[in-house]
């Protein structure tokens, strides 16, 4: 069932929301400080890096403590440490130290500030083997340190449909920032131990995907896939997959304006820019072309299960099932469908918002399943009195209110459609998360049992009624949509 967020949590929630959602949206790894990435079978982590003396260092204790049992002892000239059952002795500012008895060469000189060691970066090849008794591999122009682990070497694989997808395969679940500007995809690995693909360029023979890159720089390893069309992107996998789709559409030729003059007197953008266009003699295709994407989200996922509508039955399952029969009914009525998981993968409403908000989609269908109650339910969002201001920095709270009058003609449309399918169905509006941070028009739709209980949640033939009902719905309504810019 949804999660209902009362207008006042929202409020207090808002700032900290904006924040995170525009982390996952920008690029921002502008004036970094500096990091070392860590990558081992027992921890991921990374470290400051600090500047002294022209050199740059590393805490030793911070470097250990998550690899193993460690503890020191300074009097602010000696540091004395203990690794698992290994001793060492260190001295402020000597190049020297003793570790288990050996000497050791930092080649410049240790330091210790507040009874912390720092180490070299430049000696962390020699040093760790000395007490880990493992090779390392250090990458110190990235400063990414590989500890008994070889990396995860991403794989590619093109799907050149339409639209053309590119699949990103590894070998162990990754969680990469990822952020799009026109033209481009970044994925940013700051905890994976992603290594190069095995070039740094790949170009691929295809006219919309056209190449990737691989950079590895201050403990981050960056993928950038390249193309001529906006890009957006999904897990799938449990996360070892990361799927690149090109966001566009069969071009819909738009309506010309009809005889009559309609569009002269309406509000509505499209009909005016249509107007215009063949008042200026530019009705040819090309101008015309319409971008019909429809944002497709089954709600939960992963771990997070939704409602338990049976013993077995998890809601997450159900909504995904939903989505993929949904996908298809829009498909075969024209559109282009961005599923926003299609697996069983966890995403947080932000991302989720997120991810909507940058395909820049005509609709956003949220699915949710109850064990009660009959048909299903529609939500448009309901927002907090106070955040309807229509500023640049619109807030977050209330992104979806410009499109909600829009929302509201979907539901509508939603519930005539259901209802000549003679599916129960009532509308409502709530405070519905990520329904209130979306841009576009965007409805919930939540799928109750039919006359054969809560076993219709998973009857294809149930969920395909309620399918063919949106699509048939959002079809309705397509003209008015395609008036959002
Ligand atoms: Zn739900």
């Amino acid at each position: 069932m949804p999660s209902i967020t009362t207008p006042t949590s929202l409020t207090k929630k808002a700032l900290a929301i904006l924040l995170a959602t525009l982390m996952f949206l920008s690029v921002a790894p502008s004036a970094d400080e500096k990091h070392i990435a860590v990558y081992s079978p027992v921890a991921s982590y990374t470290l400051p890096v600090l500047d002294r003396a022209g050199r740059e260092y590393v805490g030793l204790l911070e470097l250990l403590e998550p690899l193993g049992r460690v503890s020191t002892q300074s009097d602010g000239r000696r540091l004395r440490l203990r690794y698992n059952a290994l001793d060492a002795d260190f001295f402020a500012g000597k190049t020297r130290a003793k570790i288990h008895g050996r000497d050791f060469d930092f080649g410049a000189p240790f330091l210790i500030e507040n009874s912390r060691g720092l180490v070299p970066l430049s000696s962390l090849s020699a040093l760790l083997p000395r007490f880990l008794g493992t090779p390392v591999n250090f990458r110190e122009s990235a400063r990414r340190l590989f500890i008994g682990t070889e990396g995860i070497q991403p794989s590619f694989r093109l799907d050149a449909g339409n639209p053309p997808r590119l699949l990103l395969n590894f070998s162990a679940p990754v969680n990469p920032t990822i952020s799009t500007e026109p033209g481009q995809l970044r994925m940013v690995f700051k905890r994976d131990p992603v290594v190069s693909p095995g070039s740094q360029s790949i170009s691929f023979d295809n006219k919309v995907i056209t190449h990737a890159s691989y950079s590895e720089n201050n403990g981050d390893a960056e993928l950038d896939v390249a193309a001529n069309q906006p890009l957006m992107a999904s897990f799938t996998d449990d996360r070892k997959t990361i799927v690149i789709s090109a966001v566009m559409v069969p071009a819909v030729q738009q309506t010309p304006a009809a005889p009559s003059g309609v569009g002269a007197g309406s509000q509505n953008p499209a009909q005016a820019r249509s107007a215009a266009n063949i008042a200026s003699g530019n009705n040819n295709n090309n101008n015309n072309v319409r971008r019909v994407l429809a944002v497709v989200d089954p709600a939960h996922g992963g771990d997070e299960r939704g409602a338990a509508l049976t013993d077995q039955l998890a809601e997450k399952d159900v909504t995904l099932g939903f989505a993929r029969l949904l996908r298809h009914e829009l498909e075969i009525r024209g559109f282009a469908v961005a599923l926003l998981r299609d697996s069983d993968t966890s995403l947080t409403l932000d991302q989720r918002a997120a991810a909507a908000n940058v395909a820049r989609a005509v609709v956003y269908i949220s699915l949710h399943a109850v064990s009660q109650g009959s048909g299903a339910q529609v939500y448009t969002a309901l927002l907090p009195v106070e955040g309807t201001s229509n500023g640049v920095f619109r807030a977050w709270n209330a992104a979806q209110a410009p499109a909600l009058p829009l929302s509201r003609i979907v539901s509508a449309a939603i519930v005539a459609e259901m209802q000549k399918r003679e599916f129960p169905v009532r509308a409502s509006s709530a405070s519905l998360r990520p329904l209130n941070n979306v841009f576009m028009p965007a409805v919930a739709v939540e799928l109750a049992p039919g006359a054969d209980g809560v076993a219709d949640l998973t009857s294809p033939n149930y969920q395909q009624r309620a399918a063919a009902a949106i699509a048939d719905a959002v079809v309705s309504v397509r003209d008015r949509l395609g008036a959002q810019p």
